[in-house]
């Protein structure tokens, strides 16, 4: 440069009086215990919280948790066509939902709390015109007054010289070689220009750098002057980014694996500005088959409705299925862990980001389904209750006024083979409750007369009416099974299961088989959880009327 680095800093940021050692001590080393990591997760207020995007954020959690360090979310808003109104609003309680809480950072739309702060882009441009002031003295960056027209022509002067790398870059770089008269002038006039880094890459050259998670690797130097500030003075994320990673004190930066390529540029320009780089780890995508060409993709926001963190949450699963989920695609070793530790929490867990894969994991919802049957199958009955009845409030207002009529009730009806040694497993999310306790409410409930293969019309209508004679509900369980043992014989059957397996054809079916009538009557299931307890729940009257409609059976 053929001037006065200084004049032309004064010129550029006239306002500009604090300098980075001002900010070095506002925003001083963290002082945390050896090892303790400082992490973020930095999304744009897009209003949308995608599934790819808390998994990330996760893994910034758990990185800073298990070494005692700090995480904070940091709203990135440069980039104002990406930003919807209440898009952070959104984001914030996509994480309160989850009850995953940073250390510090925004905590909802205009509120944050720490002292590193503010943790919003936009309210930070002070700071990042400090450290472009800063660039521009020390030769590092300068304005460039090139139209969108100069720019298409350098691409095609680039692709005509079949220069292997394009962009704004060395001998291409025009404005890198005006004078300060020129400049100046250009500013006078009004000309808008935007701030570029000074690159002193070389082409010829590699870089190696750590990435925690995929390891060592290599790149081509970094030769391009990207823009720092845009022509409104806003920065571009590669500088915002750096500036607040460096005065937030980031220790790990851990991103979306879309970022990788970027890495050269962003110690090149960590390093310009005397900032301290920080270690990489790029987390690679959420992904799925498709269910047209089955092949593995990234889930998508446009064709997939799970890509939405509140698809999971609308479905009605439980929290903690989908962070256990999201922890097993996280951690391959995490599964053993759990069957060790059935009851610890999740952060309790030797998370490990040297052990996350370098590849794509796949999200599979079938997997999802059964983590989360596992899940539930171990709460209690009052936690169950609590949790479909705030889910029914929410997404299903008739469903929760039927559900919380009778508290009792419901509670029971939710504790039916809970709560003991080998709990039931088959509710995966709340919103399948309504369809499988169907028969347990009047108003849902759907009967149906469709008998198993082997038990003819009229012995069914033979062991209902027989059945009816008997029944009390005020019979403890065992008497209640005797009873229904008793009606075997006289009707053709067997009490005995081994015995009419060793002489089917003596028999007309077993107890299995009087009892499965006994279910269809009353539950309109050949399936159901303890039936001696729905039957009890029900009460007489409504028992004895299923039993009474015995004459539907279809023949
Ligand atoms: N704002 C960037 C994004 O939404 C964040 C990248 C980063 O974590 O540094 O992709």
């Amino acid at each position: 440069m053929n001037y006065d680095c200084k004049k032309l800093a004064n010129l550029l940021f006239p306002d500009v009086t604090k300098t980075v050692e001002d900010l070095e001590i506002q925003y001083p080393e963290r002082g945390l215990k050896e090892g303790a990591r400082v992490t973020r997760f930095a999304p744009s207020p897009t209003g949308y919280l995608h599934i790819g995007a808390f998994y990330t954020a996760l893994v910034n959690l758990l990185t800073a948790k298990a070494s005692g360090g700090v995480s904070y979310l940091r709203i990135e808003d440069t980039d104002k066509k990406r930003e919807v109104v209440d898009g952070v609003s959104a984001i914030v309680d996509g994480f309160r939902e989850f009850g995953v809480e940073f250390s510090e950072g925004v905590t909802g739309f205009g509120a944050e709390s720490g002292n590193y702060g503010p943790y919003t882009q936009s309210l930070r441009a002070e700071i990042y015109h400090i450290v472009a002031k800063a660039l521009v003295e020390k030769g590092l960056a300068y304005p460039c007054f090139c139209t969108s027209d100069e720019l298409t022509e350098l691409r095609s002067v680039q692709e005509k010289d079949g220069a292997l790398i394009t962009g704004y870059f060395g001998k291409y770089a025009k404005c890198r070689d005006l004078t300060f008269e020129q400049i100046e002038e250009n500013i006078k006039s009004g000309k808008p220009y935007v701030l570029r880094f000074y690159s002193e890459g070389d082409e010829t050259k590699r870089i190696m750098f750590e990435d925690m998670i995929r390891g060592k690797i290599e790149m081509p130097e970094n030769v391009i002057d990207e823009v720092l500030l845009k022509s409104d003075g806003i920065p571009t994320y590669h500088f915002a980014h750096i500036c607040d990673d460096h005065f937030m004190r980031t220790t790990h930066v851990i991103r979306a694996e879309e970022w990788l390529s970027s890495v050269p540029k962003h110690i090149a320009i960590f390093k310009a500005c005397g900032f301290k780089v920080p270690k990489y780890a790029h987390v690679s995508q959420v992904m799925k088959l498709d269910e047209e060409d089955g092949n593995k993709r990234k889930i998508s926001k446009r064709k997939d409705p799970e890509a939405a963190v509140s698809y999971f949450f609308e479905a009605g699963f439980p929290k903690e299925s989908i962070l256990e989920y999201l922890l097993t695609l996280i951690n391959s070793n995490f599964e053993d862990w759990r069957r060790a530790n059935p009851t610890a929490d999740i952060y309790s867990f030797p998370f490990n980001l040297k052990k996350m894969s370098p590849s794509g994991c796949l999200f599979d919802l079938v997997k999802l389904n059964d983590i989360s049957k596992n899940v539930i199958s171990v709460m209690k009955a009052d936690t169950v209750y609590s949790l479909i009845s705030e889910w029914a409030q929410k997404y299903d207002a008739d469903f929760f006024n039927v559900f919380t009529r009778d508290k009792d009730f419901s509670t029971e009806m939710v504790n039916i083979d809970r709560e003991s040694a080998k709990p039931r497993k088959d509710i995966a999310k709340w919103e399948e409750v309504k369809e499988y306790y169907s028969y347990m409410f009047n108003e849902y409930y759907v009967p149906n007369f469709d008998l198993p293969e082997n038990i003819a019309a009229d012995d069914a209508e033979a062991i209902l009416a027989e059945y009816i004679k008997v029944y009390d509900n005020n019979d403890d369980k065992d008497t209640w099974f005797s009873k229904i043992k008793s009606l075997c014989e006289p009707l053709g059957f067997t009490p005995n299961v081994k015995e009419y397996k060793k002489n089917p054809e003596q028999f007309k079916g077993h107890v299995g088989d009087v009892s499965t009538v006994i279910r269809l009557a009353v539950t309109g299931r050949k399936n159901t959880p303890d039936l001696y307890t729905i039957m009890k729940l029900l009460g007489k009257d409504e028992v004895i009327k299923r039993l009474k409609e015995k004459n539907k059976w279809k023949k």
